[in-house]
């Protein structure tokens, strides 16, 4: 029988080319998603649409224990892999409750269903570079000390802590991968470099004349969803559950990132982008960049796509879903 996987925030980003790669290599997929997302599917459950015949999908409710354990009951995974979560930063500073609700009750909820109902599941959480926050060191790794500046931060290290927790506690098959940013173009509108390619696309086709952004100094270490969605697998098929650092071991402004997006459609970016305070956050993260080194060492995981390849390849889907080629 195929291994059955259980992904909680299969609609998302990552969930949906964890799916599909999971899928392209026999096991049975299964997602957790919010009951509105079965009533809306078209929309709400977009980038999972092509493939939607070959998942089975289970509604639920992720800050409710009952619904988490019934989904777990039903499912009996061999593998989970935890993305639900409020992932925009942002929004944690405008609603922290909700961001910390979700994301540490949620994390709470999905460890406590696997170690009641099938302790030999292995289970991923989707840790995060923001962890670090205001870093003492760079770049970081597993070892560096945790200083997250953000509610959204501080629900990733409290979820981390948990999936340690229950390891070290009952013994666990649990992992957390400490992803720095990764991208593509399923990034959600929300995000920098998704505002970034679709401003670039807009402005191109001439449908508007300028792009707002916060602080374009921030230097984030951008990979590809593609690449790191592979980083989850192979962590689970390890002989011992550990924590590993995924990332590119490379750094580039939001300047940069404006530079490189502009130039795929021939325009200066000093032309169309205007520094607005409104999108600078109340407390920001300045540099992250990561230190893969261990999980080359261990696991044989290396990223694949370069920065300038993301910028291409996140301008031209833009362009494509806009009508029209660079
Ligand atoms: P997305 O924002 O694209 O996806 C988040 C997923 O979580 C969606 O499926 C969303 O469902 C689901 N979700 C959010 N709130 C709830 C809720 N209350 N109940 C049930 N489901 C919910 O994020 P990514 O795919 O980019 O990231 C995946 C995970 O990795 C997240 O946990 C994120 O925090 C973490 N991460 C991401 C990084 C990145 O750079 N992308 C870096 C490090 C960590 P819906 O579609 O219904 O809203």
């Amino acid at each position: 029988m195929n291994k059955q996987v259980l992904i909680t925030g299969i609609t998302g980003q990552d969930g949906s080319y964890l799916a599909e790669y999971l899928l392209s290599i026999g096991y049975e997929v299964h997602g957790f998603v919010r009951h509105v997302a079965m009533m809306d599917q078209s929309k709400r459950l977009g980038r999972i649409y092509p493939i939607l015949n070959k998942l089975h999908l289970h509604g639920g409710v992720i800050e409710n224990y009952g619904s988490v354990f019934r989904v777990v009951e039903l499912v009996k995974p061999d593998e989970c892999y935890h993305l639900a979560a409020q992932s925009f930063i942002t929004e944690s500073f405008e609603d922290g409750h909700t961001t910390l609700n979700t994301n540490i009750i949620g994390t709470f909820n999905v460890l406590s269903a696997i170690m009641e109902l099938v302790r030999d599941c292995r289970f991923y959480f989707a840790a995060s570079s923001e962890m670090f926050g205001k870093a003492i060191e760079s770049p970081q790794n597993e070892l560096t000390p945790l200083h997250p500046c953000s509610p959204y931060g501080v629900s990733k290290v409290a979820g981390y802590d948990l999936t340690r927790h229950f390891r070290e506690a009952y013994d666990m098959f649990l992992v957390s991968g400490i992803l720095f940013n990764h991208e593509s173009p399923r990034r959600g509108m929300e995000f920098v470099t998704r505002k970034i390619s679709r401003g670039v696309a807009m402005i191109k086709l001439n449908m508007v004349d300028s792009l707002h952004l916060g602080n374009l100094e921030a230097k984030r270490d951008w990979g590809h969803s593609r690449d790191y969605v592979q980083a989850m697998h192979m962590m689970l098929q390890m002989d011992k559950p550990d924590d590993y650092v995924i990332a590119t071991g490379e750094t580039h402004s939001v300047g940069e990132f404006c530079e490189c997006a502009f130039e795929e459609v021939g325009l200066n970016w000093k032309d169309y982008v205007v520094v607005d305070a409104q999108f600078k956050r109340p407390h920001d993260t300045p540099l992250l960049l990561g230190d893969y080194s261990k999980a080359k060492a261990a696991i044989g995981w290396e990223p694949t796509t370069k920065f300038a390849t993301l910028v291409r390849e996140m301008v031209q889907g833009d362009m494509a879903l806009l009508g029209e080629k660079p």
